[in-house]
């Protein structure tokens, strides 16, 4: 079909302390008693106050994950296996409290638990068969919009792609923006400006429409407000947690770009996280972004933070091939950047030049 028929998370909470929601909306998901939920908790959480609060029942279990590494096609499936063998019965959800990282597990998770084989092959669009568990998304930071898309981004043996289906997107989300106060400060610009870039991205690209205009004007006003602005901290906490969500929405139905394909490329090569990689990249992409990158230079000044440098400068010649080479496999990003005949403007040469300047 030519025109994009996309699921939306049905139902979401907003608001400080809706966390405590959970209790009563998980109660009305749960398959049984010896049908668990399983709760995937950012580890950076482990020993503190939230994991406490967490509304355990029965044969429910909390595992704690690093989000030290975007996630892997093989740690879904080791965990996958760890929870068939553990419980003698499907768990009734899985419920992901954390960032990108393990908002896409869990949503990878999920997946997998009613899908046979491995993941690494459901890396792609639409190869999901059958209906993934029931999944909720609790964000604890704000910038990826992974709590409102309908793709897990994942790394697999040969390539860094999202499993992109209908059964990915969060049948609930709770947006309780006290969760992310205590969000470090470079961290906080990082994956706040992953979705600056997606407003920026999705804005001046050539897909662009009405509907993701629409969203995509209303996150990059948020995001200037919380960036460029005086709010207080909890307005800031609020806004960007919307910025978050809308900027989602508007790739939904539009795509990213240039610093998107181009950190792809980081990530797979270096393992450079989404927010930091987007950032190292978008500095150097006044030629595509020129308003855009004046903005980020503008909130970079203003809160002082000091990109690192020289990340490319040692790389052997096959290290910047590949970097070049698994960026331009981003086509749709390509073709939205810089439209149809993108090709003939984004040479390799172009490009490894691009790369050598981060
Ligand atoms: P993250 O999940 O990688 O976490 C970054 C750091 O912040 C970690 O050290 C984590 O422990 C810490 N942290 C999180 N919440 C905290 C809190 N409340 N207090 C203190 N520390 C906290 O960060 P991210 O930028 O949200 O996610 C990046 C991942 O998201 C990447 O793997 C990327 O591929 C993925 N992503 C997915 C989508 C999607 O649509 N599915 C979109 C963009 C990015
Ligand atoms: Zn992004």
């Amino acid at each position: 079909m030519k025109f994009k028929n996309f699921p939306m998370v049905p139902r979401v909470v907003f608001g400080r302390g809706s966390f405590y929601a959970l209790d009563e909306i998980l109660s009305k998901q749960r398959k049984g008693n010896k049908a668990p939920f399983i709760f995937l908790v950012d580890d950076w959480f482990e020993g503190k106050y939230l994991p406490e609060q967490i509304p355990l029942r029965y044969d429910d279990e909390v595992l704690f994950i690093s989000a030290e590494k975007e996630p892997k096609t093989k740690q879904v499936d080791q965990l996958v296996e760890y929870l068939r063998n553990q419980h003698e019965n499907l768990p009734s959800g899985i419920i992901g409290i954390g960032g990108g990282t393990v908002l896409d597990l869990a949503k990878a998770v999920s997946i997998m638990l009613s899908n046979p084989g491995k993941a690494e092959t459901y890396q792609g669009w639409d190869l999901v068969k059958e209906p993934s568990l029931y999944h909720a998304g609790i964000p604890t930071i704000s910038g990826t919009g992974a709590e409102v898309s309908r793709t897990t981004v994942l790394l697999g043996p040969t390539k860094k792609l999202g499993i992109n289906s209908d059964y990915t997107t969060f049948d609930q989300v709770i947006l309780d923006p006290k969760l992310t106060e205590t969000v470090p400060k470079e961290q906080w610009f990082y994956t706040g400006m992953d979705c600056f870039i997606h407003c920026i991205e999705s804005l001046e690209g050539t897909y662009l429409n009405a509907f993701s205009q629409s969203y995509g004007e209303k996150a990059l006003a948020l995001c200037k407000e919380v960036f460029l602005g005086d709010l207080p901290p909890e307005e800031a906490q609020d806004k960007l947690m919307m910025a978050s969500w809308h900027g989602g929405m508007s790739i939904a139905y539009s795509q990213v770009g240039v610093a998107h394909a181009m950190s792809y490329g980081l990530s797979y090569l270096l393992g450079t996280k989404h927010g930091i990689g987007n950032c190292l990249v978008f500095q150097h992409l006044e030629e595509f972004y020129p308003k855009g990158v004046a903005l980020f230079q503008k909130m970079l000044e203003k809160h002082q933070i000091d990109l690192p440098t020289g990340l490319c400068a040692n790389l052997a010649a096959d290290e910047l091939d590949t970097l070049v080479q698994v960026s331009l496999g981003m086509k749709p990003l390509w073709e939205n950047a810089l439209g149809t005949d993108w090709e003939n403007e984004m040479c390799p040469e172009r490009l490894r030049k691009l790369f050598e300047r981060i």
